[in-house]
């Protein structure tokens, strides 16, 4: 099997400036895939020169033909998606239907901001004590640096490229070192759909903080948008405020997962499948603490263990397989530690809990029960297939409680007296709230955090305003 492995800069194929490569590695066997050109900072700067040069070209399309370049990019995702799906679980290491998941959330960015492209509003009005107009509109920010991690090799990405090329902004994308072959492989894509060379430029690097603050300490760069993990975030706020460049943040999370006295115990097990599940649990968005009212512990831990117990776990390319590897031995160890911890300050163990020995990046499918407050997992992303469960009586104290934490990406909330579940959900100090649901992310709508989570929205219609800059214009007639 070929991979594209090399920079594309100006819509070439290119070897780094050094001549660097680094190996990405099969997750189910620890096998080396094959190796990638590792990007320097004059491959940073030479990806700048050509979204540069591209600009003034891409921004004075009409917005109808960004946004069927985008639809056409769309369609040709959708007839490949059965192979881009596959490198998602060869990289990746995520079963197959977790694979085939992202690869047609990931395609629905493009065809939603293809229809968002020619709905960009402004607006009028007028002055009160002049009587001036005043006249509103968006222009495209400017390049844009996109960072994206590898939990999501392919939608990561297509959630910025989608509404920044349909603002109008012509981008840099610089993949995470585990996962770039995805979205190295959707370039041949976008070019068929008729994207310009240089409007979308792709820099594989394992200097990733030294080629990104290149591009961040360029004037011509005006939007910096990173997914990843809170600390690195903090990082590119730093720099990225030398140049004063447009922050888009989507960060870290640590989800409470509710689950009230008046729940639908069966709705809210099967959600709690999916909101830790999905993704094997390595999602920002996974359930880290789950809250389950005392009085359905018991029935409520036997439903969803056995649903757990269920699970296959293997190698992801094999069609009934559930669980696949995590990417990496570091994911894997940490994961290993948040369940001995947990037990040796109390948990009870209800499921799962021993890695098995075999090569690959395995753990299985865990559930623990009785985890004390002290726990490491119920501070830190578990980002693993390990349920933490607590119980509660009191329901002010479990908004509290849920609400303790420096992140605020997504909370979920089982109650079936909505009117309880809208007041709840307000109180909850999260920019979203899957109320008797276990998944939130959805291409037409906003994503993003609070607090440490971050700063910015994807999707919806607020995502493509990450990647304008609203222009007013003071006149008179
Ligand atoms: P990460 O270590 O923060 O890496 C994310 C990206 O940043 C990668 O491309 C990485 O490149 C790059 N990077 C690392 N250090 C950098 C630096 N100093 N300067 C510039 N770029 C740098 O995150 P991860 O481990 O890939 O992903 C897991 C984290 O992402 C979790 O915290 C998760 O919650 C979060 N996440 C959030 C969302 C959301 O929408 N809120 C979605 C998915 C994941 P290298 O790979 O080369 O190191
Ligand atoms: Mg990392």
């Amino acid at each position: 099997m070929g991979f594209m492995n090399k920079l594309y800069i100006g819509g070439e194929w290119r070897e780094a400036s050094d001549g660097g490569t680094f190996e990405v590695l099969n997750p189910a066997d620890e096998s080396v895939i094959t190796t990638v050109s590792s990007g320097t900072t004059d491959d940073a700067v030479a990806c700048i020169n050509a979204a540069d040069a591209a600009f003034d070209g891409w921004a004075a399309l009409s917005p109808r033909e960004r946004g069927e370049i985008l639809r056409k990019a769309y369609e040709l995702f959708i007839k490949q998606i059965d192979d881009i799906a596959q490198l998602i679980t060869l990289e990746n290491g995520k079963a197959g239907g977790d694979a085939i998941g992202e690869a047609r959330y990931a395609a629905e960015f493009f065809r939603w901001y293809a229809e968002e492209a020619v709905r960009s509003d402004g607006h009028l009005g007028m002055a009160p004590a002049t009587g001036a107009r005043i006249l509103v509109h968006q222009k495209p920010a400017g390049i844009s640096v996109l960072v994206t991690p590898w939990n999501y090799p392919a939608a990561m990405g297509t959630r910025k490229i989608g509404p920044a090329l349909a603002a109008g902004c012509p981008v840099i994308v610089k993949p995470a070192s585990e996962t770039p072959l995805t979205m190295l492989a959707l370039m041949p894509i976008l070019s068929e759909a008729g994207v310009p060379p240089g409007v979308v430029n792709i820099l594989p690097s394992r200097s990733s903080g030294a080629v990104v603050s290149k591009m961040l300490s360029d004037p011509r760069v005006r939007v910096v948008s990173f997914t990843g993990s809170t600390e690195v975030g903090r990082k590119l706020l730093h720099a990225a405020a030398d140049n004063i460049v447009k922050p888009a943040m989507e960060l870290g999370g640590n989800a409470p997962f509710i689950v009230c006295k008046d729940a639908d115990i069966e709705a809210a097990a099967d959600g709690l499948m999916v909101a830790k599940m999905r993704n094997l649990g390595e999602a920002c968005t996974a359930a880290n603490r789950i809250y389950v009212h005392e009085s359905i512990k018991d029935k409520f831990i036997a439903i969803f263990s056995k649903k757990m117990a269920a699970l296959k776990m293997g190698n992801g390319v094999e069609p009934d397989v559930d669980v696949g590897p995590l990417v990496n031995a570091e994911t894997r160890d940490k994961v290993e530690y948040f369940v001995s911890d947990a037990i040796s300050k109390g948990a009870k163990l209800e499921l799962g809990g021993v890695k098995p020995n075999i090569p690959g990046f395995f753990y299985p499918p865990t559930v623990l029960s009785n985890v004390p407050d002290d726990a490491d997992c119920l501070s830190d992303e578990i980002f693993g297939p390990v349920a933490a469960i607590q119980t509660f009586t009191d329901e002010k104290e479990v908004i509290e409680k849920s609400n303790s934490t420096e992140y605020g990406l997504v909370a979920y909330l089982y109650t079936e007296d909505v009117r309880r579940g809208l007041s709840l959900s307000e109180k909850l100090e999260f920019g979203m709230i899957g109320l008797n649901r276990g998944l939130v992310s959805d291409p037409a709508a906003p994503f993003g955090g609070v607090k440490q989570s971050g700063l910015g929205r994807e999707g919806g219609k607020e995502g493509m305003l990450e990647f304008q800059e609203t222009q007013y214009i003071s006149t008179e007639w």
